[in-house]
């Protein structure tokens, strides 16, 4: 991808209030259909990173003049991981930099890593809400997947949280290796069974792209994972038994009383994740750590997601911590903001995104979906179009309708 350097930003006049996204990459173990940036928990640049991440903290909260931290989601990784010290002194940094009284606050845990002690510095950060990497309830699941926990692992982590006053989140894997609709109806029924606030469901996605996250780990690193994919993608359900598992989770939630808000979301009333509303609905965030993406002034950028790089860049200070995506290669604002609204249930509003956007953007968006009439993959409101369920199955094509060089640009 063609990366330059983001422009340095003004203080602004007004303190904006943002979603905060803080990501601590450690984990365990690799599992090897994960993308994100990750590095291993003994890695010896812990100490460093966690520095880095409280300078980086402190640097962006006083470039954005002390802005409100309206949510705020610690990601990973595996942030549970955390030792109670390294949670406080978290915490400090965020309370010095931001407004912290977020109405959300979300860390991200794997069912075998949460203990009370790690739970109550946690509590004391001010976390609202625990969101759950469960992925199966089958041991043979969690094989397939290369998890280290075992499916006894989360009903205990979903009892400490829920006896601190947590929300709980859990998210789930299908299409696994080897995975049977009944396996994935048992995954489903057990998470039920625990009651959660909010599920999340995703396919298993195989990237075949070497990751810039990959130089964290050592050992046999990409062909090692390359091959681990190879031989998952051979074993996987194909694409029907996929929308398959997908269409039974959307049957069995929503008996459940789960509204579908995402399409791969659902969530219990008024548990909807906030924070990842304000993504969706194209807000600004400001994203904190190695690989993190903001969203600020209208402009995406991300960090290196190689914990070297990330660490040397804030250590050096040079203020040159931020990729900007390269114009050519990305969806620019407005598209962005479209594919991003038919996410969710709310859908595409075209005359509020006209307000946004102008009308050029609006009549774009209006021709790329009316190009879908009769394909049943979109439902009309009046200007507000919204994915039918057929729709959120095959979603990429929509969303190739709305990009500018489908149909000529806006
Ligand atoms: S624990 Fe989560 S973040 Fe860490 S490697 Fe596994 S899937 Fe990725």
């Amino acid at each position: 991808m063609r990366s330059t350097a983001a422009r340095p930003r003004a203080p602004l006049a007004q303190p904006p209030t943002l979603a905060v996204y803080v990501h601590i990459p450690f984990c365990a173990a690799r599992c090897p259909y994960c993308d994100f940036a990750t590095a291993p928990a003994t890695s010896r640049l812990r100490a460093r990173y966690l520095a880095a991440l409280a300078a980086e903290v402190r640097h962006e909260g006083a470039a954005l003049g002390r802005p409100r931290a309206r949510t705020l989601f610690v990601g990973g990784g595996t942030p549970s991981l955390l030792e109670p010290d390294e949670v406080d002194a978290l915490a400090a940094a965020l309370r010095n930099a931001f407004a912290f009284r977020p109405v959300e606050a979300t860390v991200e845990a794997n069912p075998a890593t949460l203990d009370r002690a790690r739970l109550r510095a946690w509590k004391r950060l001010g976390i609202t809400r625990l969101s759950l990497g469960a992925q199966s309830f089958s041991a043979r699941g969690l094989r397939a997947l290369g998890r280290t926990h075992q499916a006894e692992d989360v009903a205990p982590a979903v009892g400490a949280a829920r006896s601190v006053g947590l929300a709980v989140a859990i998210d789930l894997i299908f299409g696994w290796p080897g995975q049977t609709a009944e396996d994935w109806a048992a995954d489903l029924a057990a998470a039920l069974a625990l009651r959660p606030d909010h599920l999340s469901c995703y396919p298993l996605e195989l990237e075949t792209e070497r990751e810039e996250a990959d130089a964290n780990w050592p050992g046999g690193g990409w062909p090692v994972v390359a091959r681990w994919r190879a031989r998952a993608a051979a074993a996987s359900p194909d694409d029907d038994a996929v929308a398959s598992r997908y269409e039974e989770a959307e049957r069995m939630l929503r008996r459940a009383g789960f509204r579908h808000y995402e399409i791969a979301n659902w969530a219990r009333p008024r548990q909807r994740s906030r924070h990842n509303l304000a993504y969706w609905r194209n807000e600004e965030w400001v994203g904190l750590g190695a690989g993190a993406h903001s969203h600020l002034g209208g402009m995406r950028s991300r960090n290196p997601a190689a914990l070297t790089e990330y660490v040397a860049q804030v250590e050096r200070g040079d203020g040159r911590l931020r990729i900007a995506p390269g114009a050519a290669a990305d969806n620019d604002e407005a598209t962005d903001a479209a594919i991003l609204a038919l996410r969710l249930d709310e859908g595409l509003a075209l005359h509020r995104y006209a307000d946004r956007f102008g009308r050029a953007a609006a009549a774009h968006a209006r021709r790329g979906l009316r190009s879908l009439d009769g394909t049943g993959l979109i439902r009309w409101s009046g200007e507000t179009a919204r994915l039918t369920p057929r729709g959120r199955l095959l979603a990429t094509e929509v969303f190739l309708r709305l990009l500018p060089d489908q149909l000529g640009s806006p």
